[in-house]
């Protein structure tokens, strides 16, 4: 079995060398040499663990150069080979998910048991590719007109890339290169600079498994590397998802130059909660999808749109099942909630309480009062007044416990934007109707769901709703990979979902071909336009 990458020694003493994340270029670990590298903590303890590499513009060109030069080779790969390369890959993540899931929880910070989910969702995007010969069958049509038949193929499209935000570091990737290089694309990822060592380790599990040099490639970096990916004429599509301003940003910049795009962006993802609910029931779901994974996924439920009389049972039962929840180290089997990604997250995160309580929200549940968060801001100070100026010593974790708004209102900052942490807001209206209204005027339209008993209620929702995920008495309605993932409004700016049969769409151009094999003796000049009856 070939070396893998070393799991983070987040052990390292005090002083020692941090570890280094390079690139992954034509099959092989590429240091930087631009100069310009930035930190990963791990969330846990507040500590920088290691370095990332981040590319300048040269140094994406000449992986682009790399991936282009892979291209006609991999293409040409039939595709009974290609599967067998699929199952490889699709069977060595599954037999190294624990050193996969090690990796986000070190970088992210997310529970094991969050992180091990994430890695069997992304095992789904690689099953679905492993079915490439099927997924690319063309279409024929025989005797179109006489002795002409007319038929279709998929192609790939060259260079493609993928833009990943820190949330799944594993998974989103998976969405893309699953299909990308199933369709016999070659790929270029640009992780999140946040968490990027599970891209590397995936990235050797891919050469093990056989992945030509140069056809999966890993590129660190920052906004430099990104803009040198979306103004490179070379590369022919780019997958992204991140925040909405970064989403728009890729997509008017990306299309501008010529490529496809699809950008994913936030949400603001309303759980609607009619009267004849079981109350129990949505007590469970909210709290589970408001704060699994602290809140930052794409499709947390970060409201709770509560119709009638259901308002005062359902924030009783919500606030009463908050204090039971484990916050800790994500590699502590006990913790059910990990640490947020970043020390300016957490801050961000907790300024909304503030805002909220000062525009009028009934503040529930305050996440400042945990324990945690109190050692991590209190080791800042002491940070801050010079006692880690070699960032040495543990600063505290960047945690926060759950919190919980009540009354919110749609004027509110905390509703207005997307908070990303573990915070749940509470929105009361009268009817059924009102709540239609609430979601379809947000700006974001990922996912939501609603809970009831009502048949009706639920189809005339499905019905009505503008969103691009919608659950029935499912709180996070990820659909699997044989369907595919995508918001609306401004949530999504493209044509094309990401992964599954959309996905495959997006990896490939359609060639339609008019052929005939007439008689010589046959042939004539004819300048009409040609007819098939
Ligand atoms: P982000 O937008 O900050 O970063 C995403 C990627 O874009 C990263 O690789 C980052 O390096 C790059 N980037 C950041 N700023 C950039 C800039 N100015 N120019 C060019 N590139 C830039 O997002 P994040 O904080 O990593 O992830 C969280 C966000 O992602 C949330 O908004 C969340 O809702 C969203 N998200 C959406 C989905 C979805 O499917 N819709 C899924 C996961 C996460």
């Amino acid at each position: 079995m070939t070396q893998l990458a070393e799991r983070p020694n987040l052990q390292s003493p005090a002083g020692s060398p941090l570890g280094r994340v390079s690139h992954w270029i034509g099959g092989h670990i590429v240091e930087g040499a631009s100069g310009r590298s930035g930190p990963v903590y791990d969330p846990a303890t507040g500590r920088q663990t290691r370095t990332v590499d981040f590319a300048s513009g040269e140094e994406m060109a000449e992986a682009v150069h790399v991936a282009e030069a892979a291209f006609p080779a991999w293409r040409a790969t039939s595709l009974s080979k290609r599967t067998e390369i699929m199952f490889r890959i699709r069977n060595l993540v599954e037999q190294h998910r624990t050193e996969i899931a090690t990796h986000l929880t070190a970088e992210h910070g997310k529970v094991t048991s969050d992180a091990l989910g994430e890695v069997a969702r992304g095992l789904e995007n690689l099953e679905f590719a492993c079915g490439v010969p099927h997924l690319l069958k063309g279409s024929y049509s025989e005797q179109v007109s006489g002795g002409v038949d007319v038929y279709q193929l998929r192609q790939p499209l060259g260079v493609v890339a993928g833009i990943t935000p820190f949330n799944f570091p594993a998974m989103v990737p998976m969405w893309m290169f699953a299909n990308a290089i199933a369709c016999g694309n070659t790929f270029i990822l640009k992780p999140s600079e946040k968490d990027p060592s599970a891209s590397i380790f995936l990235a050797q599990l891919l050469a093990e498994a056989g992945v030509p040099e140069g056809v999966f490639n890993v590129v660190h970096g920052d906004k430099v590397a990104v803009d040198a990916i979306l103004e490179d004429r070379r590369v022919k599509a780019v997958s992204f998802v991140g925040s909405t301003p970064v989403a728009r940003y890729i997509y008017e910049t990306g299309t501008r130059n010529g490529k496809r795009v699809q950008a994913l962006g936030g949400a603001k993802n309303h759980m609607v909660v009619l009267p004849d609910a079981d109350i129990e029931m949505a007590a469970d779901a909210a709290v589970s999808a408001a704060y699994g994974s602290a809140g930052e996924r794409c499709m947390a439920v970060s409201v709770v749109v509560a119709v009638g009389n259901v308002a005062d049972p359902l924030v009783a039962a919500i606030k009463e099942r908050l204090p039971r929840i484990k916050v800790g180290p994500g590699d502590d089997p006990e913790s059910q909630m990990g640490p947020l990604v970043t020390r300016e997250h957490r801050d961000k995160v907790a300024s909304y309480l503030d805002k909220g309580r000062e525009q009028g929200a009934d503040v529930v549940a305050d996440g400042r009062d945990h324990e945690l968060y109190e050692a991590g801001t209190d080791a800042d100070e002491s940070r801050l007044e010079g006692g880690d100026s070699d960032g040495s010593r543990d600063s505290g974790g960047f945690y926060l416990g759950v919190s919980l708004l009540d009354r919110v209102t749609p004027d509110m900052d905390s509703y207005c934007n997307e908070i990303f942490g573990p915070v749940l807001e509470v929105m009361r209206v009268d009817t059924y109707g009102d709540a239609v209204k609430l979601v379809n005027d947000n700006p974001y339209g990922n996912g939501t769901a609603i809970f009831t008993r009502d048949g009706g209620a639920a189809r005339a929702f499905q019905f009505e709703v503008q969103a691009g995920m919608v659950g029935i008495n499912v709180p996070i309605p990820v659909p699997v990979a044989y369907y595919s993932f995508g918001g609306w409004k401004d949530s999504l700016f493209g044509d094309l979902n990401m992964y599954g049969p959309e996905g495959v769409q997006f990896y490939t151009r359609a060639k339609v071909i008019t052929s005939r094999w007439p008689d010589p003796g046959t042939s004539q000049v004819d300048l009409g336009f040609p007819r098939t009856r």
